[in-house]
């Protein structure tokens, strides 16, 4: 089954990933794993590289995550081939995909199968793609082989901390920006400093490993679906011409077309008064 996935995960341009015992997971949705019927065996841990060329655009305004198309369809996608094939291949074992809603922890889980370290900024970095993967875990029944690493963490530069706009007011500015309903004054300022239409990704910016990856190239995603459709800047007059169809295949649509409608009225008014 190793040299299957090792395959797979190749011919779909996937090399950071890795096999870890079930046991050494932290399970934070047991159910999940009851559904699926898997008592032991392994979660194959998968980051998959999403940050494109389209994301060094100097005008973008949304985090590079969002660049893309939505990545719950690129995990659907990816996730739809391999269990059909791996049910044929494999048809006493069992199998259970997962992207962000799994039963185990995924940044620990990914940490311990040795795809690269935490960051102080909690997320996981990887040594060619920095902390612009999304993971995602493939947990079967069976024993892969697989090593256990010691949980390693980053050389807690403090970068990240001290660029950080929530550490002076207290919100998230991703959070922000995905927030509903009307913002205070207060957000309103936020908002209109840091000038972002969705999400946040000053934390990964000034991170050193993310400048050692941007330096060597080695950030950038040889994914397709990552690079097809990119939207750098986003304005209202694209967020109008989309159709709901449209709108739905992106990261920003998840809290409704209004949300990121606010803060493009925001931005331009600010835009409007600068005049
Ligand atoms: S995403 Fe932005 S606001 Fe949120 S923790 Fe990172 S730097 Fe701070
Ligand atoms: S900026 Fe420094 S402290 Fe923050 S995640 Fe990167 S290496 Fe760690």
């Amino acid at each position: 089954m190793f040299s299957f996935l090792s395959n797979f995960f190749q011919k779909n341009f996937i090399s950071t990933w890795a096999p870890l015992p079930l046991s050494a997971c932290r399970i934070t949705k047991p159910y999940l794993l009851e559904r699926a019927g898997i008592l032991d065996g392994t979660a194959v841990m998968i980051a998959v590289p999403y940050f494109t060329e389209a994301c060094t655009d100097p005008a973008r305004n949304l985090s590079a995550y969002a660049v893309s198309k939505n990545y719950h369809a690129y995990f659907d996608f990816l996730f739809n081939e391999l269990m059909p094939l791996l049910k044929e291949r494999f048809p006493d074992r069992k199998f259970a995909c997962f992207a962000d809603h799994s039963p185990i922890a995924e940044v620990e889980a990914a940490a311990r199968a040795g795809l690269g370290c935490i960051g102080e900024n909690h997320l996981l970095i990887t040594e060619k793609y920095a902390s612009y993967v999304f993971l995602g875990s493939l947990i079967t029944d069976e024993s892969l082989p697989a090593e256990i690493h010691p949980i390693r963490h980053c050389e807690g530069c403090g970068l990240c901390q001290k660029a950080c706009p929530m550490t002076e007011c207290g919100v998230c500015l991703s959070a922000l920006t995905q927030k509903k309903g009307a913002l205070s004054a207060e957000e309103t300022e936020i908002l209109l400093r840091h000038g972002s239409v969705w999400g946040c990704d000053i934390c990964q910016e000034v991170c050193p490993h993310t400048k050692r990856a941007l330096q060597s190239r080695s950030i950038f995603s040889t994914i397709p679906y990552f690079s097809e459709d990119s939207i750098t800047h986003l304005t209202l007059e694209i967020l109008d011409g989309m159709s709901e169809e449209t709108f739905l295949e992106r990261a920003f649509s998840w809290r409704g077309r209004e949300t990121v409608r606010r803060n493009l009225l925001l931005l331009n008014r600010k835009g409007d008064t600068q005049c």
